[in-house]
């Protein structure tokens, strides 16, 4: 039992898994869910978790997506152990890596000509062979000094295969890989050998990563063996592809993950949303973080590429602002009043706006726009609602609750209920008859919560106020 518990734990000490993005745009949702299951597994090991920016190439590398990708794990949660580690600051070891790979026969100088490679790649081409650098330079003494590039010499025959803990056995032929370049003419290393150097000096026990670098890790693999290093366990994640089958990007709709926030998405949302692509477990679709990590396993990953469902996201979204703290909600929905020019700060507490209207946004972009009203007077209101409800019938209704509210000294929500109760029955209306109009009076719209809430919220002097621009709006339209 002893030795058996400490072989588990040993095993979970050594479990670590890495995002390893490159910074050329915004964290898009697909990268995310990549960072996801990497983090998930790792925290279901209780092993580690790294954040590595792979940001050699300079033309496409950004700050800005630097800050980006930090902000959006930040905003996840999704907190890494080790890490932010910078590629561009381990050119020093890639290079020390080259240099030994050359001096062991295992790289060599290529001088071969762009003419030459075009020339060759034309003749594959018409051969109907698939176009690979032909070994041309192996063998060939290349002074440094010269303009050359540093290829890798790919084992000429036999097989890579690896099992991938989503795809199974996956086997590449090496005579189908190229001796791939690993040093650029500008000294600069390329995606392959960086790769490599960094998950070996990591200790990188996991690849987890999106199935477009499938053909990339064969020769990883080959790499990794000529170092004489241990290879780690590789899992390629599907695709995620747009409602029109095709992979999903930009013109499906939002892609980066900055934007739901912005578009006032719960980073719990968006994380549920996130594991169900490609995963499941049973039919449950709500998942806690911890619940996530405790039942999330990578072997469960659908080989089958997943669709990005907006739908679903907002109904999960939905559910989180339902379920959650007022108290949260409000924390979160600060800033979203603030763009719309409200400090809550100068209305009722914005707690108790977040509690009544949790039911009612999918998003706290909308719980934002319709709470607008509680802390300032609407523009216009809402041309159905008020054709609706703001007739001449609604006259007498909306005078004599304004008399009565007028009269009130308690302003509670009870006291509310109470005169909008007394009013229908003087008139013998029904209830609704009086707090439908008074509704669109206070609001503009034609749905808030409660009336005796949104009375309440809204407070006396702007409820009068705003009755008596109901009245004479439909003055206004009895006149036309
Ligand atoms: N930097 C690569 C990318 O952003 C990922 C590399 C990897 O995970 O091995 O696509």
């Amino acid at each position: 039992m002893k030795a058996e518990a400490l072989k588990g734990n040993d095993y979970r000490m050594t479990i670590k898994t890495r995002f390893a993005p490159s910074p050329t745009g915004y964290l898009h949702v697909g990268g995310a869910r990549t960072a996801l299951f990497s983090w998930l597994y790792a925290r279901k090991h209780g092993g580690k978790f790294v954040l590595r920016i792979e940001d050699t190439d300079l033309e496409r590398s950004t700050e800005e997506s630097i800050n980006a990708i930090l902000e959006g794990m930040t905003w996840l949660g999704l907190e890494y152990d080790e890490g932010p580690f910078y590629q561009t600051h381990h050119f020093d070891r890639y290079n020390e890596i080259i240099d030994q790979l050359l001096g062991e026969g295992k790289a060599y100088r290529c001088n071969c000509s762009r003419e030459r490679l075009d020339a060759l790649r034309e003749e594959q081409m018409k051969n109907k062979v698939k176009p690979r650098y032909d070994g041309h330079c192996r063998g060939k003494a290349i002074s440094p000094d010269e303009p050359h590039v540093i290829r890798f010499l790919n084992p000429p025959t036999g097989t890579v295969v690896f099992d991938d803990m989503v795809r199974g056995n996956v086997a590449f032929n090496n005579e189908e890989l190229d001796d791939l370049i690993i040093r650029r003419t500008d000294g600069s290393p390329t995606y392959n050998l960086t790769v490599v150097v960094d998950d070996a000096d990591m200790g990188i026990t996991h690849v987890i990563r999106g199935d477009d670098h499938i053909n990339n890790t064969p020769r990883q693999i080959n790499i990794l063996r000529a170092l004489g290093k241990d290879l780690p366990v590789y899992a390629h994640l599907p695709m995620i592809l747009g409602d029109d089958g095709s992979r999903l990007s930009k013109r499906h709709g939002a892609v980066s993950v900055m934007e739901y926030h912005n578009q006032g998405v719960l980073p719990e949302a968006l994380l549920n949303y996130l594991v169900r692509l490609g995963w499941s477990h049973g039919d449950q679709e709500i998942f806690s973080i911890d619940e996530m990590i405790e039942l999330f396993d990578i072997k469960d990953v659908n080989k089958a590429a997943s669709s990005f469902n907006t739908e679903k996201l907002l109904w999960l979204n939905q559910h989180y602002i339902k379920e959650d703290k007022p108290d949260r909600i409000a924390h979160l929905l600060s800033p979203h009043m603030g763009n719309r020019g409200i400090d809550p700060a100068t209305g009722p507490d914005l707690v108790e706006v977040a509690r009544v209207q949790q039911e009612r946004a999918k998003t706290l972009v909308e719980m934002a726009e319709i709470s607008e009203f509680f802390y300032k007077d609407y523009d216009a209101f809402d041309e159905n609602a008020a054709k609706k409800n703001l007739r001449p019938v609604a006259k007498e209704p909306l005078l004599k609750i304004k008399e009565a509210l007028q009269a009130l000294d308690d302003w509670s929500p009870e006291r509310l209920k109470q005169a909008v109760d007394d009013v229908a029955e003087s008139l013998d209306l029904k209830m609704g008859k009086v707090a439908q109009p008074l509704r669109v009076a206070v609001s503009g719209r034609a749905a808030t919560p409660g009336i005796d809430e949104t009375l309440f919220l809204v407070g006396k002097e702007a409820t009068l106020r705003r009755i008596d621009m109901a009245l004479a709006y439909i003055e206004a339209r009895e006149q036309q």
